[in-house]
This record gives C-alpha cells, sequence and structure tokens, in this order.
C-alpha cells in the first residue's frame, strides 16, 4: 500500500488499528511530506518495532521520472510514468521567490474542450491521491529548483472532476504539518463544474479560476461543451457564491484566446459585463492560444492580445497575460500531453531506455 495515497483520517486510523496513538500520523505526515524522507528508518521519534512493522506494510511510491525538459524560460517539464503505464506531466514555473508547481488531476480529460491538446486525448482516469502528492512531492525533493511555494491545477484534467481525491490532495497542500500552504497559493482551474465549485466553497476553499472562454452560451458549448449541462447564468451564480468564502479578494477568469473567435473588444466588453452583471469581483488572465500539432486554431496576433486587455483594464479590470512559458517543450497551457498523445498506450510495454528515445 502506498502511504501516499492513505487520506489523513486513512493514516490515522492505520496506527490506531496498530497499536499507536493517533498523534503518530501527524509524525508520520511530517517525514513524509515536510522533510522528505521516504526511508521508515530514518524516522527517529516512532518507536522502532513500529518501523519496521510500516516497512513490511506501506511503501512511498513515487511516480518515475521519465523526463525532465527545461525550457528557455527557466519553467521544467516533467513527465511521470504512473504505475499503470500512464504518462503525465506537470510544469514547474520558477519567478522570483515564487516557484509554481502546475500539477495534473486525471489522465487526459473528459471536458474536451475544442482547443485543448489533454481534451483531444480523450478521458482515460482520473488520478490517486497519491499521484498527485506524488507530483508535488518529487518537485520538492528531487529537483533542484527548491520548494513549492504555489500550486495551480491547471496540467492534464479537470479537477472538479476528481472531486475527492482533490479535497483530500488540497487537505494535505495546506497542512502545516505536511506542505503548509496558504489558501491564497493554491488554485483550482475548472472549466465550471457547477455542483463543485459550490462544494470546493464548503469543504476547502482555495483560490478560485473559472477558464471563461466566451460570454454567450452560444459561443460556450462549442468551445466548452459541459456548458451546455452547466450554462453561464449557473457558472456566474456560483462564482458569486463563492466570493464569500474565497481566499482572494478576486475570482480569476481564464481566457484562451483564439483568433477571430473570441478575442474582439466586442467580446471583452460582452465579458466584462457578465461578471458586472452577476457581482463578480473579477481579474482576468489571458491565455494566447498555444498551438499542438492536431489544433485548428491560430493564435491571435500581438496586438489584438494587447488590445483586448487594454480594453479590460480601461474596464477597471486587473488584466495579466500569460506568459507562454514553456512553450518550446510543449510545456504551456494546452500543451501538456500533446506529444504523449498517441504515445500513451505504449508506454506501458516499453523499457525505460526506450522511452528516454521516444521523447
Ligand atoms: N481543466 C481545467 C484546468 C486545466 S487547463 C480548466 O479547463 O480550467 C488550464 C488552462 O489551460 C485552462 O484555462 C484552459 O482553458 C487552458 N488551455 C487549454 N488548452 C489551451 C491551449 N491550447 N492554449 C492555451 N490555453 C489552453
Ligand atoms: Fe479538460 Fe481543461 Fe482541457 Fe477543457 S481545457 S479539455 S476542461 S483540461
Amino acid at each position: 500500500m502506498n502511504l501516499l495515497d492513505l487520506t489523513k483520517s486513512e493514516l490515522e486510523r492505520f496506527c490506531i488499528e496498530h497499536g499507536q496513538p493517533k498523534f503518530k500520523a501527524l509524525q508520520l505526515t511530517k517525514w513524509v511530506h515536510n522533510k522528505g524522507v521516504h526511508d521508515f528508518a530514518k524516522m527517529t521519534d516512532i518507536q522502532g518495532s513500529f518501523r519496521d512493522f510500516l516497512s513490511q506494510k506501506l511503501n512511498i511510491y513515487i511516480p518515475k521520472i521519465i523526463q525532465s525538459t527545461k525550457s528557455a524560460d527557466g519553467s521544467e517539464k516533467w513527465l511521470f510514468k504512473l504505475k499503470s503505464g500512464e504518462v503525465i506531466e506537470s510544469v514547474i514555473i520558477p519567478e522570483g521567490s515564487r516557484i509554481t508547481a502546475c500539477v495534473s488531476s486525471q489522465v487526459g480529460c473528459a471536458v474536451d474542450c475544442s482547443f485543448c491538446a489533454t481534451g483531444n486525448q480523450g478521458f482515460s482516469r482520473n488520478l490517486s491521491l497519491g499521484e498527485m502528492l506524488g507530483q508535488v512531492w518529487a518537485i520538492n525533493y528531487l529537483s533542484n529548483v527548491g520548494r513549492v511555494t504555489n500550486v495551480v491545477l491547471m496540467g492534464m484534467g479537470e479537477p472538479l472532476l476528481n472531486y475527492s481525491n482533490l479535497i483530500e490532495f488540497l487537505k494535505y497542500l495546506l497542512l502545516d504539518e505536511a506542505y503548509g500552504l496558504s489558501r491564497r497559493k493554491v488554485t483550482v482551474s475548472t472549466s465550471g463544474i457547477v455542483p463543485f465549485i459550490d462544494r470546493l466553497r464548503v469543504d476547502c476553499p482555495v483560490s478560485l479560476a473559472i477558464s471563461l472562454h466566451a460570454a454567450n452560451n452560444e459561443l460556450r458549448n462549442k468551445l466548452v461543451p459541459i456548458n451546455k449541462k452547466y450554462p453561464l447564468e449557473q457558472l456566474m451564480r456560483a462564482c458569486r457564491n463563492y466570493q464569500d468564502r474565497a481566499p482572494r479578494k478576486f475570482i480569476t477568469f481564464e481566457v484562451v484566446l483564439l483568433d477571430e473567435v473570441n478575442d474582439s473588444l466586442k467580446d471583452a466588453l460582452a465579458m466584462s459585463r457578465l461578471i458586472k452583471d452577476y457581482g463578480v469581483n473579477a481579474k482576468f488572465n489571458l491565455i494566447p492560444y498555444n498551438a499542438y500539432s492536431k489544433g485548428v486554431f491560430k493564435k491571435p496576433a500581438s496586438e489584438k492580445i494587447k488590445g483586448f486587455q487594454t480594453k479590460l483594464q480601461e474596464l477597471g479590470y486587473v488584466t495579466t497575460v500569460r506568459k507562454t512559458r514553456g512553450d518550446d517543450v510543449e510545456g504551456a497551457c494546452g500543451q501538456l500531453s500533446g506529444i504523449v498523445n498517441n504515445r500513451i498506450s505504449r508506454v506501458g510495454v516499453l523499457e525505460k531506455s526506450e522511452i528516454a528515445g521516444l521523447f
């Protein structure tokens, strides 16, 4: 059994069932998540006989890093091979004293947004708690960039469709004895799974980013098909409700800018109106479309992107344009899985040396 797959209460139960006080679970958590120790023999404040028992019953399994590619801008993309043979990706983005880990929540994604490489790949399965924690653990303790200060769930997958594992993952990120991050520094990005936005507000209200992309249902239905189930009216109401528990003053609205599709000044105005109508405090994060091999869209010219940004700023919104960090290693938004795509089912039967040649 992988210790990383045990929730906080499961680990407590494990300790109690094996004759240990409940607080041992927290000591174990500290060794593993806070100090990066994976050898039970080194956990000196845990009784010798229990340490032996732990090493018989549990292991600390980190998905195998099969490739790490550094981009010219300093960000790094890591490919992890899971026990199942599937491959997921994480991106490390260092910026001054901040080290952001962009982590994956699923293998593939069922939402199937029309501009996204992960969606294009289809859905395979949810990541387990241990597979999500393993990404952060590996970046913290196996990379030489330093400790993760911020986590964004903007890798492969729709985090709110892996809800129960997501919540347990978030709890470890926030736990002082584990990663000790503040709620502000952990961001869940979602395509808009309304019932789970409502639940997140209650269960673990971290920073929220909404992938908006369009201000009307007709266009959003095409770009983000889940909009047919949870249309903009419902999504905006969920955002408004979220605000009273949100750790930041603003909800971030992400807009992937697609040439001639949603990048006009009229689109910018419509988005700002929609948000205002619902009384949501918003910040915009514009993401120029990142092309991938099967993508059909185009990235707008930089003057258009600038114009869109200026319009939103004039309308009173803090608006940033996301640098397309890591795009030379296909680690930018929506490109994740781009290169794994066709190979995902083959990797499982290949040897490590062959994999190295593939990527
Ligand atoms: N599933 C979640 C989080 C992962 S995607 C979501 O959709 O929010 C993270 C961000 O990358 C989202 O805002 C998504 O819209 C954006 N994205 C997806 N494909 C992209 C592409 N090809 N170019 C730029 N951004 C993209
Ligand atoms: Fe899934 Fe997000 Fe990609 Fe849409 S943009 S397909 S929700 S990962």
